[in-house]
């Protein structure tokens, strides 16, 4: 795990004073308290999120915007919203609507800043002209291979192209003539004219501009040349006044060219600040791979709950918070790691557990007869909505003679240390009675145990006995009579290996899928009140997870919940020590 920079503790403690919204220390915090105090940009702290809409934005890009929007937001500074639009054949209006809902939802806003790279189309065909003209870039004729083959390798120099020394009339003759439509795709390039020599190979006369002969979403027909992404970002962010420019480490060696371009063209220059990338056990983030999932159909759409999307988060159940905590606590560093994904799951459980309100409900259901209960008696029992949270009080859960337990509550033949239902064994239903089984009733043919009786004890209501009797277990029940049916998904995670990027050899990240990532129970019963149940409130059905009501599949005549999360791993100790 990645941890926060302490090295600068003692700094950061004196600055405390001067920048009062402080989060804890980390280098990119550290670069900006010291670009305040030096007044490096008048004071002003602007960053930008500039996604590339050709995908659903991830929990690693969550990283990036709580970053970003967080940093702005901590400095009293602003960040904008950039769609990195220079890559036109990817791009479709559905991955524009769903960022915009994503980063919303995150709880950022970057209210009338929302740019693209294609508003700066005609600024940026401007500034390569002006390369052009300072004789800074040029139009080559040499093929794609002849281009790859002559920019020579990490060991040996590259070769300058033949058409390196044209003269400033003609490569603003042949580059307005791109611009016209009168080359094919991959016939023409303009290079920035920096060092075939150069030891960093993005300073070997990078592409600025391609022919591309597509429909852009915003710009239509009206471009049949595109900008490359290193020359159109970094001029993005310095018509944008951009102070702190950050982004991914696979950027580093790119930083150069970034302040080539920017030093050549003699505009305002922002700073790049690159961090580690968030990468997430038993999770992939490649938009590239996560666009195969969906194509292929391995899961429901990007939204699938099992996705790393933020789409698939809020569809499971995840609070934004839960997402911002987890990303304050990850930190930021320079340096690649794995995230455990449990520690994403930390953050949720401890962020639903103050929000979420307590109910029972019975995933498999055994139904259990009270056989000395009234048969008609229905009695409202008291019970509590959130212990972490008294403000919301108490409710009432009917209980009558016929109630659903849990099948993994009852064991014909306890193992030792097993307190929970028994033949002639004790145990208190939560909120309710104490029972006592006394009938075990099967099918005749499967010998599966279908049916309990069971007595109660009239003395117990509310769960507790007055002669001080203790029973060491309790277990949630449902009344039949009263219970509302559901399906339940229940998720594990969506590969079975630790790192799925981790292909070996003949192996595809598709090869690590978990074939059990997805369990549908269809038979569950749920106490009354969830009859009102609303998508995007969280519920803990107590000793089993933190749910929520599926916001695509479920409908009043098949009510769909999802499991957020499990609770800590309670149950899974008690399993142990059964088996024990
Ligand atoms: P991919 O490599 O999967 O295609 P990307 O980096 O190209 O992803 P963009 O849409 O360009 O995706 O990313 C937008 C911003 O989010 C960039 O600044 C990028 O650095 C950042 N980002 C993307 N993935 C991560 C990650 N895993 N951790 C942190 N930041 C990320
Ligand atoms: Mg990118």
């Amino acid at each position: 795990m990645e941890k926060a920079n302490t090295k600068n503790d003692k700094d950061n403690m004196n600055e405390k004073d001067t920048a009062p919204a402080a989060g804890p220390p980390h280098f990119i915090r550290n670069i900006i308290r010291e670009d305040l105090k030096t007044n490096k940009y008048g004071g002003r702290v602007h960053t930008r999120f500039p996604p590339e809409p050709n995908g659903y934005l991830h929990i690693g890009h969550a990283k990036s915007i709580c970053l970003n929007f967080g940093l702005a937001e901590e400095f009293g500074g602003l960040c904008n919203l950039r769609y990195d639009d220079t890559n036109p054949t990817k791009e479709e209006v559905e991955y524009v609507d769903a960022i915009e809902a994503d980063v919303r939802w995150l709880g950022f806003d970057w209210d009338d800043r929302k740019f693209y790279a294609s508003d700066y189309f005609d600024q940026l065909y401007q500034f390569a002209v002006q390369l052009i003209k300072k004789g800074k870039a040029y139009v080559c004729d040499l093929s794609p291979d002849d281009i790859r083959e002559y920019r020579g390798t990490l060991t040996q120099p590259g070769k300058n192209s033949p058409y390196r020394d044209r003269s400033v009339e003609e490569n603003l003759d042949l580059f307005e003539r791109m611009r016209a439509g009168k080359f094919a795709e991959g016939s023409r390039v303009l290079r920035a004219k920096i060092d075939m020599a150069a030891p960093n190979l993005n300073m070997r006369d990078p592409a600025i501009y391609r022919v591309k002969k597509v429909h852009h979403h915003r710009t239509g027909d009206k471009w049949c040349i595109y900008p490359m992404y290193d020359f159109a970002h970094g001029i993005s962010d310095s018509i944008e006044g951009i102070t702190h420019s950050i982004c991914t480490l696979e950027f580093e060696d790119h930083r150069p060219l970034y302040d080539w371009f920017l030093d050549q063209l003699e505009i305002y220059h922002p700073q790049q600040i690159e961090f580690a990338r968030l990468n997430l056990s038993y999770t992939v983030l490649s938009k590239r791979k996560l666009l195969q999932l969906v194509r292929e159909g391995r899961v429901s759409g990007w939204d699938d709950p099992r996705m790393p999307t933020l789409a698939g988060f809020r569809r499971r159940g995840y609070t934004p918070e839960a997402i911002r905590t987890f990303a304050e606590i990850i930190g930021v560093a320079k340096r690649d790691s794995v995230v455990d994904i449990a520690l994403l799951e930390h953050c949720l459980r401890e962020d639903l557990n103050k929000r979420a309100n307590r109910v029972m409900a019975v995933l498999r259901p055994l139904k259990v007869v009270i056989e000395n209960y009234p048969d008609d008696l229905v009695e409202e029992m008291d019970a509590i909505n959130n212990p972490e949270d008294p403000a919301q009080g108490k409710r009432k859960v009917p209980f009558s003679k016929t109630i659903y337990i849990e099948k993994d509550d009852f064991r014909e033949m306890p193992p030792r240390h097993y307190h929970r239902l028994a033949p002639g064994q004790e145990v208190r239903l939560r909120y309710a009675y104490f029972i006592t089984c006394t009938d075990v009733i099967k099918d005749k043919n499967s010998g599966e145990v279908v049916e309990l009786r069971c007595t109660y004890d009239p003395a117990s209501r509310g769960g507790w006995a007055p002669d001080g009797r203790k029973v060491k277990g309790t277990i949630h029940w449902v009344s039949v009579k009263h219970a509302v049916p559901a399906t339940v998904r229940l998720y594990d995670q969506l590969f079975s290996k630790d790192d799925p990027n981790d292909e070996e050899e003949g192996k595809t990240f598709l090869d690590y899928l978990n074939p059990n990532s997805l369990q549908e129970l269809k038979n569950c019963q749920l106490e009354a009140s969830l009859s009102k149940a609303k998508v995007g409130v969280p519920y803990q059905f107590e000793r089993l997870g933190y749910f929520c009501v599926d916001s695509i599949d479920s409908k009043p005549s098949d009510f769909i919940f999802n499991r957020t999360v499990a609770l800590r791993d309670t149950w899974a100790k008690i399993e142990k020590k059964t088996q024990d």
